[in-house]
């Protein structure tokens, strides 16, 4: 008779549950500026799950970029404890934060950052180059049409940024920040320089690819709109998160 001998956990039977990406636990970071330090994160905890979707909004200098520079490893934290898939980013030197930031988090910005003197195509390999993941950098042609055809790119791939339109350009950095299928997308304004169709358009695409590409997206924005889109909204005020009302 067979008889089993591990019996089923009550944890075994929560595996198909999302597991927490990215965790912040009590985060500060201060700034000094002329007249003395400024504590700009004011002990930030945060748990974000693999696949969610979810906005930071709050009012103009209070923080949300710092916030993101900090979960995207630009900038360390003064105290506090960032963790990305369990691993906790204060034990990993400057050598791994590259390859982290390189390889497992992608970043969208308000300006694009596309090189001027490249094409489309060129601009999105860019990540994948030597540095870049080596199982990626493979696959990398291939994969970068399929991202810049789903993205509506499919005949910009030889334009270069000039080229193209306001939209067009942030379509082209969104397939370069996924390039190397990132775990965690980072968002700072990325339709801030959008007029307001290609905005829409932009964040639809975002949580588009959230589902179809299993990234995790955290977005920030002015724009309450494209917030409420996302699976959940929190706020950044004086220094600390709590929900968005
Ligand atoms: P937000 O993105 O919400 O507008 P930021 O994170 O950019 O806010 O900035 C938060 C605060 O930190 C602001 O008061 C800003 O002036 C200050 N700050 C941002 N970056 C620096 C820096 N490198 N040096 C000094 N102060 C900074
Ligand atoms: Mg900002």
């Amino acid at each position: 008779n067979f008889e089993p001998n591990v019996k089923i956990k009550n944890t075994d039977l929560n595996m198909a549950a999302p597991e927490t990406l990215l965790k912040l636990s009590d985060v500060t970071l201060r700034y000094d500026s002329g007249a003395g330090p400024v504590e700009v994160l004011k002990g930030v905890s945060l748990e974000v799950k693999g696949g969610e979707s979810l906005a930071i909004i709050g009012p103009s200098g209070s923080g949300k970029s710092t916030l993101l520079n900090v979960i995207g490893t630009l900038d360390r934290p003064a105290s506090g404890l960032v963790a990305l898939a369990g691993e906790d980013l204060s034990q990993l030197n400057d050598v791994q934060l590259a390859s982290v930031r390189n390889n497992r988090i992608g970043f969208i910005f308000q300006a694009h950052y596309l090189l001027p003197q490249c094409t489309v195509l060129e601009n999105v390999l860019v990540p994948t180059l030597p540095g870049g993941k080596s199982d990626s950098r493979e696959k990398a042609p291939e994969r970068a049409q399929r991202l810049l055809k789903r993205v509506g790119l499919g005949d910009r791939t030889h334009h270069r940024p000039g080229q193209l339109s306001g939209g067009e350009r942030q379509r082209t950095a969104v397939v370069r920040a996924l390039i190397n299928q990132p775990q965690l997308l980072l968002a700072d304004e990325p339709t801030g320089s959008l007029d307001r169709a290609s905005a829409q358009e932009l964040a639809t695409l975002l949580l588009e690819l959230n589902r179809e590409e299993g990234v995790t997206l955290i977005v920030v924005t002015h724009a309450l709109d494209l917030a409420h889109k996302m699976g959940r909204v929190l706020e950044l005020n004086d220094g600390r998160l709590t929900q968005a009302t």
